[in-house]
């Protein structure tokens, strides 16, 4: 039976980096008809841990990716938070220390950073030498006597090499003399991460072990507590980093200044604020940025499209599939064909996903989508009035790819907006209008022609102002520019003739007549 984990800390956010391992963890559970868990990995000393919690579940959520058993689900090896199991840690650890494969160690934290830095000199690999450690209650008793603390450590052997057959990158040899006799609980009683990870993946019965390459270091530790314990040792996936956008770094939110220097990330990162501040989001950089999924979320990017974009970070079919769906994806899913290489992230290429998904929308989810966008931004009522669905069909239809994200939608507002409150860009007014008189003159003449032209849509609007042109002897840029400013306040936009025919005959006149008297009050 496939079991496979995704392990957050409560953090307070869902890292792009950390999905894209979710996603591996829960595509693999998925294709072999498994089950794909999410364990806690908080400490006992955190507080609101819920808190730090619900992002990461409600990123997860909205991804679609679900989990059989973790927070809010349970299942039958709960409680599923670390910090809830150190009683069955300590009984870990008894048996650890009853087998000789840890001590307890009294070294002062200095004692043991003497000898590193005395390695250092030597230039050799730093080993600690065991002088504290107690391996009778006499030896303990006589440390304690002295004031000392102690620690639990492993004990791992000197000598020897630890073969692992990882499923991502091939055979790993991990030589022992370059092992330390990591710190395993504390003095305080609280156990350490290797410790808690090794029990928890076993208690869960955890086939696969898929996670970050940063871990892969961890591995020897990690196994020879659990072969100390007599646990079988589950099979290991060490997947490559999400890396910076042009580089093999690791990502990491704490460099966004750096990121915000590659135009494309920060292009993806303007229009996100912008949105926010539209529909009166509080950001702040370190909790709305793109390494960050809410703020995909938030600013209305397709859960299907950033799942698609991040399966091509580190996996291929083969060199030309790209759109997958979910069930392609769980379909073809499989270890050996992840890279090695660690892929970088490229705000481009995920927005080009996202308009792909975008574009294959059906009309009445996009409509459902972009809504909120609307009514968060104070343009549209909640309950929305009844003639919105048909409006904002239109608006979508005539604004094609220029909607790139649901957000996108306010780039539309003037669509939205009373005549009365439409708001000019001052520039493009100056220079359609009031630098344009002979274009205002044709405009109120053309407004005429407005008052009656019948029906008022696309092909006749069109051929009305053809005609117009035609009879006045003038070219079509003499008169639109200026219709376009009166029309949405605005120097560029979709087609000038769905502009006419979304706003309607009573609207467009308005606005014009709004424009003109604009106009002359200055
Ligand atoms: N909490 C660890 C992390 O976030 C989990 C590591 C693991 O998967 O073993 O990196």
């Amino acid at each position: 039976m496939v079991r496979t984990r995704f392990a957050p800390s409560p953090t307070g956010y869902l890292h792009i980096g950390g999905v894209r391992t979710a996603l591996f963890n829960w595509l693999f559970a998925r294709k072999h008809g498994g089950q794909f868990l999410l364990r806690i990995d908080d400490t006992d000393q955190q507080r609101n841990v819920e808190a730090a919690l619900k992002p990461i579940l409600d990123g997860f959520r909205w991804l679609g990716i679900d989990w059989d058993e973790g927070p809010e689900v349970g299942g039958p090896h709960a409680p599923y938070y670390q910090s809830q199991r150190s009683a069955r840690y300590q009984t870990a650890v008894d048996r650890l220390l009853e087998s000789g494969a840890a001590y307890r160690d009294f070294a002062k934290t200095e004692e043991v950073q003497a000898e590193r830095e005395a390695a250092k000199k030597e230039e050799r690999t730093f080993v600690y030498s065991r002088r504290f450690m107690a391996e009778t209650d006499a030896q303990a008793a006589a440390f304690e006597s002295e004031g000392r603390q102690g620690v639990v450590r492993i004990k791992t052997p000197r000598d020897g090499t630890l073969v692992i057959d990882d499923l991502v990158r091939g055979r790993v040899e991990f030589p022992w003399a370059n092992e330390q006799d990591h710190v395993i609980q504390r003095a305080d009683g609280t156990c350490l991460y290797h410790l808690a990870s090794v029990v928890d993946d076993f208690d869960f019965q955890i086939s696969h072990v898929i996670r970050a390459e940063e871990h892969l270091s961890n591995t020897p530790r990690q196994v020879f507590i659990a072969q100390a314990l007599g646990y079988p040792l589950p099979q290991y996936a060490h997947l490559p980093y999400v890396a910076e956008p042009g580089s093999k770094t690791k990502m990491s939110k704490r460099k966004l200044d750096k990121y915000l220097k590659n135009v494309d990330f920060k292009k993806v990162n303007d229009q996100g604020l912008k949105i926010a501040q539209a529909i009166g989001l509080t950001t702040s950089a370190e909790t709305f940025n793109p390494v960050i999924v809410d703020f995909y979320e938030q600013v209305g990017y397709l859960p299907d499209a950033i799942i698609n974009y991040l399966l091509l970070l580190g996996w291929s079919l083969d060199d030309k599939t790209e759109i997958f769906s979910r069930d392609a994806m769980i379909a073809n899913f499989s270890l050996e064909r992840v890279n090695k290489a660690p892929a970088s992230f490229d705000p481009q290429k995920l927005v080009s996903f996202q308009e792909r998904y975008m574009n294959a929308l059906p009309l009445k989810q996009k409509v459902a989508l972009v809504l909120p966008y609307l009514q968060r931004a104070g343009l549209i009522s909640s309950p929305p009035p009844c003639d919105t669905g048909p409006r904002l069909s239109a608006v979508l239809t005539a604004a094609g790819d220029r909607i790139k994200v649901a957000g996108d939608i306010l780039e539309c507002r003037e669509f939205f907006v009373a005549d009365d409150a439409l708001e000019y860009d001052e520039a493009a007014f100056q220079k359609r209008l009031r630098d344009a008189p002979e274009s205002v003159a044709l405009l109120r003449k053309f407004r005429d022609r407005l008052a009656t032209v019948e029906p008022f849509d696309v092909p006749t609007l069109e051929a009305a102002l053809n005609e117009f042109v035609a009879a006045e002897g003038i070219k079509v840029a003499q008169i639109i520019h200026a219709l376009r400013v009166a029309l949405t306040g605005k120097g560029v936009g979709f087609g000038l003739f769905d502009t006419l025919a979304i706003l309607g005959r009573e609207s467009s006149l308005a606005r014009i007549d709004r424009a003109v008297a604009k106009l002359a009050a200055s």
